[in-house]
This record gives structure tokens, sequence and C-alpha cells, in this order.
């Protein structure tokens, strides 16, 4: 087995993103504890294989055994929307940059969660049978020789590192929140961009926004899974992918940008491409009337060409 280098270029994280549930070589599919193994061919091309075409790698950067993704990805074209008062649309303009909020900073206190606090015992006990079994099944070759108390004691350990660790994640992961649906909302018209305000949403797609943001395999753009806590709990891996079944209506698609260390600030700005990322500007359809004027005239001021039109909400019945 040759030795992994970590090597790890921009193009084999992109193919590990790309091809996260099939070999790239030969395209079987991954099942939960297959080993996946990143690396590169005998022409430096990248490759993300299966034991299946191992035998391809010139250079394994790393393996590991593969899980499923955390977050299911829209399709391509799936429209996005972000709706928001008309200030944070200009500072989208001035600083051509999207803001993504520090998770703990975007007014759920769930944000990150693992579960209910009342059900913590059985996450912990979990997890600590978890720790004792590595320590009492080390991998072949590793010389452990240590006691069931001392056992206990590094089980007890790793447990609350696993602890810190949580809610030192939700300190040091911005998000960027966004709608997936077909049509406008209007519960979200009136919960961003309430009667006598100006508000506006920016509708997109799913690879636009990808691509907005440069395709940076270390931005995970996906669904989020609205899960019942009473009867399960979230991974140590997609808790910030997971939230309570009572915000399924919010139909939510976020981008996600992981730090090691947090921010100074509730927040980080990242550069975007706004010409890809802004399809349409829609109206809010109960902004003032001079509204959609005003937006033209202050997209132009930035050099922001994109397409504006009215909600259809604002359109007339008859009887
Ligand atoms: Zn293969």
């Amino acid at each position: 087995m040759q030795p992994m280098t970590q090597r790890f270029t921009q193009e084999l994280r992109k193919l590990e993103r790309d091809s996260h549930d099939k070999c790239s070589s030969c395209g079987r599919s991954f099942h939960e504890a297959d080993t996946a193994h990143a690396g590169y061919s005998i022409n430096g091309a990248p490759l993300y294989v299966g034991d299946c075409c191992e035998a391809h790698l010139a250079e394994t950067a790393a393996r590991y055994y593969w899980q499923p993704r955390a977050y299911e990805i829209p399709e391509a074209e799936a429209p996005l929307w972000r709706y928001m008062d008309f200030s944070k649309f200009v500072a989208l303009l001035k600083d051509q940059a999207l803001y993504f909020a520090r998770a703990d900073s975007l007014g759920d206190r769930w944000e990150g969660a693992k579960g209910i606090a009342s059900n913590k015992s059985k996450w912990d006990e979990h997890y600590l049978q978890f720790f004792r079994d590595g320590f009492r099944n080390p991998p072949p070759g590793a010389d452990f020789n240590i006691s069931e108390e001392q056992i206990e004691k590094e089980a007890q350990r790793l447990l609350c590192e696993l602890g810190a660790a949580g809610e030192h994640d939700i300190r040091t992961t911005y998000v960027s929140c966004w709608h997936e649906g077909n049509v406008e909302s209007e519960a979200l018209w009136r919960l961003y961009c309430p009667p006598q305000s100006a508000g506006i949403a920016i509708r997109t797609t799913f690879s636009a926004l990808n691509v907005s943001l440069g395709d940076d395999p270390s931005i995970r753009i996906g669904r989020v899974r609205y899960i019942d806590f009473r009867k399960t709990f979230a991974g140590v891996n997609d808790a910030i992918f997971r939230k309570r079944q009572s915000l399924g209506h919010e139909k939510e698609v976020r981008a996600v940008i992981r730090r090691f260390e947090p921010s100074e600030g509730l927040g980080i700005l990242r550069p975007v491409e706004l010409p890809q990322l802004l399809k349409t500007v829609v109206v809010s359809p109960f902004a003032p009337p001079w509204l959609e004027v005003v937006l033209r005239e202050t997209m132009s001021r930035f050099g922001v060409h994109a397409p504006t039109a009215a909600s259809e909400l604002i359109l007339e019945p008859f009887f």
C-alpha cells in the first residue's frame, strides 16, 4: 500500500466533490465502509477511485472510509431565492461580496445542535462505547496496552473534546441561506420584506450560485434536511445541514464555509461575481412604487446589469 502524501490540488478537491458517490474511473457506486482513494494518475490527472481502480493511482493523496454526503445537492438549474432588505442589496453591490453569517448569529439557537438536551445521555453513551471499542480493538500493528480504568478515562476525555468541538464549530462556521422554490413565496416576502419596507429578492440557480462563488470546493452548498430531533440526532459532521421540522417551510439551501478560528465580527464577506449570480432581481410586492426605478439606477451606478422584475404577487385578479 503506497503512503499517503496529503497533497490536494484544487482539481482533486473538485473531483472529490463532484464524483463523491462513485469511482471516477469506472463509475462503480460507493457503499458505506468502502474505501475511497484520492490521488493522481501517472500523468498527474486527479483520480477519486474505489478499491476497484486503486491500481490506476501513481500517487495516493489520502484514502478513507467512504461516507454518504452530509447533504443533498440540488439540480444545476434548481431556482434559489434570497429575500432581503434593499439596504442589504446595496451593500452586496458595493462590496461585490456575499455576507456569510456566523452560525451562532443566525437567530436560531438550534443551529449546529446534535439533539435534544434530555436525550444527551443516549448520545454520550453511544460515543463513549465507540471510543472504548476503539481502544479495545486497535488497528493491526498498533501496540495499545492500557487498563480498563485508563480506557474509561480516555473515552471520557474524548467525549469532552467532542462536546467542545461542537461548541467551537458553530463559532467557526459561516452560512449564506437561500430558499429553493419554483415560485415566489408570499410568506417569505412578509417575513423578510414586510409591508412599508423596501425589499427585493434575488433569483438565481444552484449552479449560478456555485459558479459566482468561484466553484470553490471548500464551500459546501446543499439542501438543509429537516429532522425530528425527538427521534434522531444530527451527525457530528452534518449538524450544520440539519434543522427542526418546524422550519421545513424554509426549504433552505445553504452555502457553508468552515474556518479554523472564529473571525472578528459576526460574519465574513466572500467575493462573488454578481453578473453570474443575479439572474433576476424581483421587487417586493409590498415595496413603495419608487423602488423599481431606484433599484435600476443603483445597480447601474455600481456597473451591475441584471434583469429586474415586479413581483407576481401584484397581479390583479378578476372575478
Ligand atoms: Zn473503479
